[in-house]
């Protein structure tokens, strides 16, 4: 018989979407479902804890363990590094936990071609303007940084149509009711 294993979720949208406050509920809904804590060589935002959110490591601390292959996948974003730790995935999916990523469009694609059955959810925004304000209002990013978050959206939003799900994230009660429908029914499905 075939040994049943935890599924893997990944949530995506452009930066300021709402990806993290969706995914945040999400845990609190399921929760029994694990959060995949990525590596970063970014710095840590005011509320951050290391460990819960990410893994703040240094750039060296960070090419060491792509070197030592302990990447799902990685991806140099914006001027830092991120990366999903396989260790993490693959520990729980065999014990038959299921585990939630929150990462970008094109590492979800990456985790897609490593890990076939995975499932991926894209979230995004009502429009361009509404994801700037969004950005703009949350006051984590330099004007550089908010700038390449919103030139990389476009290319983000080309790569949708890859994806599995889909929620718009327009009225925040109804996209998260939205992504709780759909992973309660990716969760009950058979492989
Ligand atoms: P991401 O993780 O996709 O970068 P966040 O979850 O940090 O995005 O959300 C970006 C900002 O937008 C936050 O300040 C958040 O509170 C806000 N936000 C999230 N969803 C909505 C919504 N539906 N309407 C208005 N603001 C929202
Ligand atoms: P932030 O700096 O806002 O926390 O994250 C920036 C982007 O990196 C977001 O789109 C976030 O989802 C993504 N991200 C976080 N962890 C990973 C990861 O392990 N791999 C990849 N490819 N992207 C990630």
């Amino acid at each position: 018989m075939k040994k049943s294993t935890g599924k893997i979720i990944a949530v995506s949208a452009p930066s300021g979407t709402g990806k993290t406050t969706i995914v945040k509920q999400m845990l609190k809904i399921f929760p029994a479902m694990i959060f995949s804590v990525s590596a970063t060589t970014r710095a840590m935002r005011a509320g951050e804890v290391n460990g819960k959110d990410y893994f703040f490591v240094s750039e060296e601390e960070f090419k060491k363990k792509i070197e030592n292959d302990e990447f799902a996948e990685w991806e140099r974003f914006y001027d830092y590094y991120y990366g999903t730790y396989k260790s993490y995935i693959e520990e729980n999916i065999n014990k038959n936990k299921s585990v939630i990523l929150e990462i970008d469009v094109k590492g979800a694609l990456e985790i897609k071609k490593n890990y076939s059955s995975a499932k991926l959810i894209f979230i995004y925004p009502p429009s361009y303007e509404e994801l700037a304000k969004r950005l703009k209002n949350r006051k984590t990013e330099t004007e550089v940084d908010f700038k390449k978050r919103i030139e990389r959206a476009k290319m983000e939003l080309s790569l949708k149509d890859k994806f599995d799900y889909f929620v718009e994230n327009k009225d925040l009660e109804k996209a998260i009711l939205e992504t709780e429908r759909i992973i309660r029914n990716i969760l009950t499905e058979d492989e």
